[in-house]
């Protein structure tokens, strides 16, 4: 069995997540999306509420996984026995941070390699910071993330969802 996983935070999911979570799928026989528990990060959303919102953008693809996990990323590639973890790259500027962590990653355990899938161009400025951002002014976040998403950020902002 071919497996993958796609670590991240997804504070909180965006489509361009979504558009690497997709196209990966098809990649491999089964895809952990594993959002990462990091306990010195104060994140806006928990990771409990971060794993809901991608089951549910999610759960047309049948070989997907979604599941937290917290420490090494390599530890918890050997769990769950995958061979490839799967980043995305969006611009030059991801490509340092990204080499190194997949460097670093492949020497911690050499069984793992690291696979880029280049940002689709209609989503390649977009981050969850930007998303954040935008949202606790209550800017226009429609064309970044999921309604379902969108609808739960205006909530934890405290911000009347203009589209509802
Ligand atoms: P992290 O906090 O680990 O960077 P993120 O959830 O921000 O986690 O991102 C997870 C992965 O998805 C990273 O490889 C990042 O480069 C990639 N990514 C983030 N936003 C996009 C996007 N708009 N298009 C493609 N890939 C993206």
């Amino acid at each position: 069995m071919n497996r993958a996983i796609y670590p991240g935070s997804f504070d909180p999911v965006t489509n361009g997540h979504l558009d690497i979570i997709k196209r990966s799928a098809e990649l491999f026989d089964e895809l952990y999306v594993g959002v990462l528990n990091n306990t010195s990060k104060s994140p806006l959303f928990s990771v409990e509420e971060r794993v809901n919102m991608l089951k549910e953008a999610t759960a047309e693809i049948r070989n997907i996984k979604v599941v937290s996990f917290q420490g090494l990323l390599v530890d918890f590639v050997k769990e769950i026995d995958a061979s490839v973890v799967v980043r995305g790259l969006r611009a030059i500027t991801d490509f340092e941070y990204e080499l190194q962590l997949a460097q670093t990653n492949h020497v911690l355990y050499p069984s793992v390699d690291t696979m880029f899938l280049t940002a689709k161009l209609e989503y390649s400025y977009l981050s969850s910071t930007i998303v954040r951002e935008v949202a606790s002014f209550g800017g226009d976040i429609s064309k970044f993330v999921p309604d379902e998403v969108a609808k739960r950020m205006y909530e934890k902002y405290g911000i009347e969802d203009k589209n509802n």
